[in-house]
């Protein structure tokens, strides 16, 4: 199955809800960090969540989701927008814990919550909590209600493979209240989520994200709004490593220049870029 958002609307409920598949990208994210077993979770659980959050903004706008929490895996950032491209990395992908599947054992149970949104208007939006659980749809379901003031429920699911070393099936689903509603439709959602099966086993056994919507809302009208493919994809270029270069001092620039080449590498996707000898004289030059 590919990588895809559904997003609904249910005006009565005074809900809106988003489900979504991130299998791919997920393992694809994974790969390209070598991630070992408890980093894909993480990349999984922190993936589904930006793509999440990035299917609830405006067109245009973007979303980052930082985590920095006390376990071995130090920091996780992701970064989304509305049109499904997602990208990530993790601190210490070679992280390992006792079971790669806790989640809250490699992030760790104390630290910060970070989301930046940028929404195309003068600033940025930011929003910080303490950690709670370390595990992210709890911790997020409570930035929502603390930072944001919108009544939410988040339930993130990452499935290994036998052998721990490819995710078999990542998702997640995202219910929010509308804007200045009351939360009544989605206690009635949250209480039915709770007595569904975990949504990685749901999608594991075959269940497309339209059909666990469709069993939650289950006698509510709603509206389907859109259905969009999410895929991994990094907004660095040959542009963007320049300019991390032109930033440097002159001198640093200089060393680079003695040594021959400088090697820009991209956090988000390990994408390298190479400059040599003669493109750093240039850069040097056109300072002056
Ligand atoms: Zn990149």
């Amino acid at each position: 199955m590919e990588d895809y958002m559904v997003r609904i609307i249910a005006k009565e409920a005074n809900v809106r809800g988003l489900a979504c598949i991130t299998t791919n990208l997920v393992n694809g994210a994974a790969q390209r960090h070598a991630a070992a077993p408890a980093a894909t979770v993480a990349l999984g659980y922190g993936l589904t969540a930006a793509a999440l959050l990035g299917a609830s903004l405006k067109v245009q706008q973007r979303v980052a989701v930082k985590v920095e929490g006390d376990g071995p895996l130090q920091k996780m950032v992701i970064e989304a927008d509305s049109r499904g491209r997602v990208r990530g990395y993790v601190a210490v992908p070679e992280v390992v814990v006792a079971d790669p599947t806790d989640v809250a054992a490699a992030l760790g149970r104390h630290g910060l919550l970070t989301v930046v949104k940028d929404l195309r208007m003068k600033g940025l939006y930011e929003g910080v909590v303490p950690l709670q659980t370390g595990e992210l749809d709890r911790d997020l379901t409570a930035y929502l209600m603390q930072s944001e003031q919108v009544p939410s429920a988040v339930e993130l699911g990452v499935r290994m493979a036998p052998g721990n070393i490819l995710v078999e099936v990542a998702g997640g689903l995202l219910l929010q209240t509308l804007p200045n509603r009351q939360p009544t439709g989605l206690q009635t959602l949250t209480e039915r989520l709770d007595d569904l099966p975990p949504i990685k086993e749901l999608l594991h056994d075959g269940e497309r994200p339209e059909d666990v919507l469709a069993a939650l809302f289950a006698g509510i009208a709603y509206e389907t709004l859109e259905t969009f493919p999410l895929r991994f994809d990094c907004s660095c270029s040959w542009a963007w490593a320049e300019r991390a270069l032109v930033l440097l001092d002159r001198t640093d620039l200089e060393t680079l220049i003695d040594e021959g080449q400088a090697v820009v590498d991209c956090h988000f996707c390990h994408e390298r870029y190479i400059f040599g000898r003669e493109a750093l004289e240039m850069m040097l030059e056109s300072r002056e």
